[in-house]
């Protein structure tokens, strides 16, 4: 499917202000330096962007896609919400500026995107599970792509994982268990983040799909660790 993607050889090289991304916060101040800090990999058609925006109206939000259709659906429905509010300030909560998506295969070229420690947030909701034992290696959560995740992830910043099928939850805890620069959050910091993770577990299309057909949902969220927890 990647053969006509786009990719910038390394993150500078991209341009934020373009069209498609959020031109509207881009003219408004173009010497402030702002940078995307939430992205959700594979995000079907952009529930989650859609509830992020108005609760994070200083965050530029991110969403990656790889399927054309589903891309071009959230890029409209992005267009239409702020044709809608364009009564608001650009930067005020509810104009949608501040959300964008991207055709992208977000397991080949995240650090094409983004620099050492850029993110804040990265979720990945109800990813595609792969079931056949053959295909795991094709999962959104691997040791390789791990790496790459705290690499992008600024220290303290979280992943978030949900999913309804329990054998595909049990992998992604196991291999971020398993890795030394990932933590639990606590009850706590679970709290602290309520707005975020009651988006993150009822705001995806699939994630009401679930509720709809009595799914169970499995969420486990890690921080990203200024050290690692060995050696
Ligand atoms: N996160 C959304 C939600 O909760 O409603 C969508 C979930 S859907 C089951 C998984 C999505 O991931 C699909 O839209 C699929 O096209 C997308 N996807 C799969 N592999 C991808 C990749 N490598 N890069 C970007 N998106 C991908």
């Amino acid at each position: 499917v990647d053969h006509n993607l786009t990719y910038p050889v390394k993150p500078d090289a991209f341009d934020w202000s373009a069209n498609d991304c959020y031109p509207a916060l881009y003219s408004k101040a173009p010497e402030q330096k702002r940078v995307v800090e939430f992205v959700d990999v594979g995000c079907g058609y952009g529930g989650l962007l859609t509830s992020l925006s108005p609760l994070f109206p200083s965050k530029l939000i991110l969403g990656m896609e790889i399927r054309p259709k589903v891309q071009e659906y959230v890029l409209q429905r992005i267009l239409a919400l702020r044709a809608q509010n364009k009564e608001k300030k650009v930067d005020e909560s509810g104009s949608f500026q501040n959300i964008s998506v991207m055709r992208m295969n977000a397991m080949k070229f995240l650090p094409n995107f983004f620099e050492k420690g850029q993110l804040e947030k990265l979720f990945f909701l109800f990813p595609d599970p792969h079931f056949k034992k053959k295909k795991h290696k094709a999962r959104i959560i691997t040791p390789q792509l791990l790496a790459e995740y705290a690499f992008i992830l600024k220290p303290g910043g979280i992943i978030y994982t949900v999913t309804d099928v329990r054998d595909l939850h049990e992998w992604m805890v196991k291999h971020l268990d398993a890795h030394p620069l990932f933590a639990r959050l606590t009850e706590s910091e679970l709290e602290a983040d309520a707005a975020c993770v009651d988006a993150v577990c009822n705001g995806t299309e699939e994630a009401k799909k679930v509720e709809r057909n009595g799914g169970t949902k499995f969420l486990m969220c890690y921080r990203r660790l200024e050290k690692s927890r060995v050696g």
